[in-house]
């Protein structure tokens, strides 16, 4: 079990850690900032580097064995550290930071289309929510226009923690169908943008809408007879 740096500080991006896992299969730390695959968010990418400078290219992040084990996968070919070495944790910031924009912005987008989502993804230059709604009520313009509004608006956003118990109190929070958040550990991290949107997530995301910058529909199309999936890209 490991120390999730992100989880309450999704702009850190390095800290330092110490080995305690270390095979090709994938390396694990006492701390770390590397976010692991999962909720629709790609794991990030980054480097260890070591005590003599030298530097271990990690190509993705994914969970480990265990509540809160992460696995960093390293690049090919890069020699290991070894368990028990310090290291320095530091992650490909830009893809991160575009990625956190991108998960913010879906769920501006959770908030502006009234209907149940039935997936989900993001990537460096886009991401996606698909939706179980009628092809003719997603409009284009009327759903840019809504994304900008609430982006300018400036809401803003952290995560928190609720109990289970509060959580069965309010299924409604719960806007994805198909994935219900973690249980067993007595609390549920939930993402809250002010005014806006309040569900479970454990992504990482910007601290205020305005961040996210403009939005751009880029594409609105039907995957399926309940499924509509609406891409965003930066405008
Ligand atoms: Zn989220």
């Amino acid at each position: 079990m490991a120390e999730l740096v992100f989880r309450e500080d999704a702009y850190a991006r390095a800290c330092r850690a110490r080995v305690v896992a270390s095979t090709p299969a994938g390396i694990e730390l006492d701390r770390t900032v590397f976010y692991p695959t999962g909720g629709g968010q790609p794991g990030d990418s980054g480097l260890l580097v070591r005590a003599d400078g030298a530097r271990v290219r990690i190509a993705n992040a994914v969970k480990g064995e265990g509540p809160d084990a992460v696995l960093h996968l390293p690049a090919p070919g890069e020699a290991l550290p070894a368990v028990g070495e310090e290291v320095e944790a530091a992650l490909d910031w830009d893809r991160r930071y575009r990625h956190m924009r991108f998960h913010t912005a879906l769920h501006l987008l959770c908030a502006v289309v009234p209907a149940p989502v039935t997936g989900g993804q993001v990537a460096e230059d886009k991401a996606r929510l698909d939706f179980d709604i009628e092809m003719d009520r997603l409009v284009k313009e009327t759903i840019e226009e809504n994304l900008n509004r609430l982006v300018a608006e400036g809401h803003a956003v952290r995560p928190r923690w609720i109990t289970e118990a509060e959580l069965d109190a309010r299924p409604e929070l719960v806007r994805t169908m198909s994935v219900q958040p973690p249980r067993g550990q007595g609390a549920v991290r939930v993402l809250e943008i002010e005014g806006v949107d309040l569900q479970p997530c454990g992504g990482t995301h910007v601290a205020g809408t305005r961040e996210v910058g403009r939005l751009a529909v880029v594409r609105i199309r039907s995957e399926g007879a309940r499924n509509r999936r609406v891409t965003l890209g930066f405008a």
